[in-house]
């Protein structure tokens, strides 16, 4: 891919390899213009990895009368299940209503009754699922850590949850397959202009600078836009209004939930999404994870801390909704993300501004997308590819409303729980390529990570296959370890760390570097929370 960059030249570049830019890429190259994409770090490390997980229209859109992103999110949310059906799944939710007394006020249970209309009216119903009113028994039974004496009753509904890295790693390889030069580790230090128009970039890869060219740069960096803008034209336009949201995990035994749920935050206009995480065959669970918060942010960009302030205000929450008291001791796991919204209002909570997507196009003809949602990646991207068409003089119709992404292609589902349907919702039907692994060397079949469900041999696949090149990439990305349970995952550190010196000819020295950085990483994790 490297010497691809270095040596062809492409009529579209994308920077930034998060799940806007790789859509992007994919948009561009299936329409058959010559693409390339380059991501500074790893592929989803930005935002991309740090969502709530969920491709849904957002129930609290309604609320806030944007009718029109709702519309767009539950359109696009019926295409992704039909174009990556092995790694969108339908997660049913439950509304709970939580009353003192847990009598049902008629007021309430009919505005509630309305919104739920409309969700399914503005595209619930696209994926032929409709909410239901439950009883306050039939609510409980959803969570039964939950206050009894408080439920008033609830509404089922449906949305769909989605691993959002290996999401953006299937878009990345789907438009790589399509022939899009793809790299990660290549950071864009610098822009040439011919005639007053950017015509080449400069990537660092850490061996060394190269030039791209291409005859229209995309620059999709998420919270980096105004950053990457700023080495355009030498300005920082300070265009993006960072809102931080963290999410917690928690053994799934101190929660008990079968479905997902929303519990509201006492004091607060809030609510957060309670998820079970980890089917297991018995129909029990392996984690919780519990998000988001949305909160204004002025730090660092690249590893956004889960504060201590930020863990209390979740466990906050959920131990008002439930009688098991969960401490900060329970979590298991943190992560928090940048929400790159667009600043149209100075005033206001972060939560209350747009989630809409906007291309824009600068002076030297860089053309920029920010905002959006991880559901609307595909709009996102189709829009900004028409603009790359009107600039290249070259128009054409976007090809993914229906192209199925890599792994796709007679997916079935497999018994909930088993390694055939966990490996399947991660890889579809490339998971015979981990069972050709396993079957060369059958110690690969072990376990990465004691208590997870992943397998040596996905350590093994990732460095061949889908490009990690450091140990995090194999522990937080391809698989998701380290969100899960971190203490397991740095016990296991030195033996993946051997695993991959194997695969990428790390010496000790190396070896014990990644161990070390990847120890660091969890450390300040621990540090940030107190
Ligand atoms: C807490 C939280 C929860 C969310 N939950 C949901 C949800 O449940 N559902 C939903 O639909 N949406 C959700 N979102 C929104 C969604 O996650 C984001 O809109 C989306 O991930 C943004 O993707 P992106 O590609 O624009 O940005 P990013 O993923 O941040 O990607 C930008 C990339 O650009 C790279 N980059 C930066 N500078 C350079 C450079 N100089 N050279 C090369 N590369 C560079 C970065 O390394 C990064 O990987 C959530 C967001 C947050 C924060």
């Amino acid at each position: 891919m490297l010497r691809r960059l270095a040596s062809e030249s492409f009529d579209v570049l994308v920077i930034g390899g998060g799940i806007t830019g790789v859509g992007v890429a994919l948009d561009a190259a299936s329409r058959g213009l010559k693409t390339a994409l380059v991501e500074a770090d790893d592929f989803a490390s930005g935002t991309s990895s740090k969502s709530s997980k969920l491709v849904h229209g957002g129930l609290r859109y309604l609320q806030q009368g944007d009718i029109r992103l709702v519309y767009q999110a539950l359109r696009e949310r019926k295409r992704l299940r039909h174009n990556a059906p092995h790694l969108v799944k339908i997660l049913p939710f439950l509304l709970p209503i939580l009353t003192k007394d847990g009598l049902l006020p008629r007021r309430v249970a009919r505005a509630l009754g309305t919104a739920m209309w409309m969700y399914d009216l503005t595209g619930g119903w696209r994926i032929g699922k409709f909410h239901k009113r439950l009883k306050a028994d039939a609510a409980f039974a959803h969570v039964p850590t939950m206050r009894r004496e408080k439920i008033a009753g609830g509404y089922l509904y449906y949305d769909a949850t989605v691993d959002d890295a290996r999401l953006v790693l299937t878009v990345a390889r789907t438009a790589a397959a399509y022939g899009a030069a793809v790299a990660n580790r290549c950071r864009v230090t610098g822009f040439e202009h011919t005639d007053g128009r950017v015509s080449s970039v400069t990537i660092d890869t850490g061996a060394g600078p190269i030039t791209v060219s291409a005859k229209v740069i995309v620059n999709a960096t998420g919270v980096w836009a105004d950053d990457v803008r700023a080495l355009e034209d030498g300005v920082h336009p300070d265009s993006i209004r960072p809102a931080k949201g963290v999410h917690i995990t928690v053994p799934w035994s101190m929660v008990r939930n079968d479905i997902a749920a929303v519990i509201p935050v006492p004091g607060d206009k809030r609510s957060l999404f309670v998820v079970p995480w980890g089917a297991r065959a018995d129909g029990t669970f392996d984690h919780t994870y519990i998000g988001t918060t949305d909160t204004d942010y002025t730090g660092r960009l690249d590893d956004p801390p889960c504060t201590a302030a930020d863990i209390d205000y979740v466990l906050g929450a959920v131990n008002a909704a439930i009688t098991t008291t969960i401490t900060p001791d329970d979590v298991t796991g943190v992560w928090a993300g940048l929400r790159p919204l667009v600043k149209s209002a100075e005033r206001g909570r972060t939560a209350d501004l747009s989630r809409r997507h906007r291309v824009t196009k600068g002076p030297g003809g860089v053309i920029g997308i920010s905002g959006g949602k991880l559901t609307t990646y595909r709009e996102m991207a189709e829009d900004t590819v028409d603009e790359v068409g009107s600039l290249l003089g070259r128009k054409s119709k976007s090809r993914t409303r229906s192209l199925l992404l890599l792994g796709a292609d007679d997916f079935k589902d497999g018994a909930p729980g088993s390694r055939e349907s966990r490996l399947a919702d991660r890889y579809g039907w490339l998971q015979r390529e981990i069972d050709s692994l396993i079957a060369a060397d059958p110690s690969l079949g072990e376990p990465l990570v004691d208590g997870l469900p992943y397998e040596r041999a996905e350590a093994v696949y990732a460095v061949r296959h889908e490009m990690a090149i450091e140990l995090v990439d194999v522990l937080t990305r391809r698989t998701r370890a380290h969100l899960l349970d971190r203490a397991a995952t740095v016990k296991a550190a030195p033996s993946v760390a051997e695993l991959l010196a194997a695969e990428l000819g790390w010496d000790h020295a190396e070896t014990a570097r990644q161990v070390a950085d990847y120890n660091d990483l969890v450390a300040q994790e621990q540090a940030d929370a107190g």
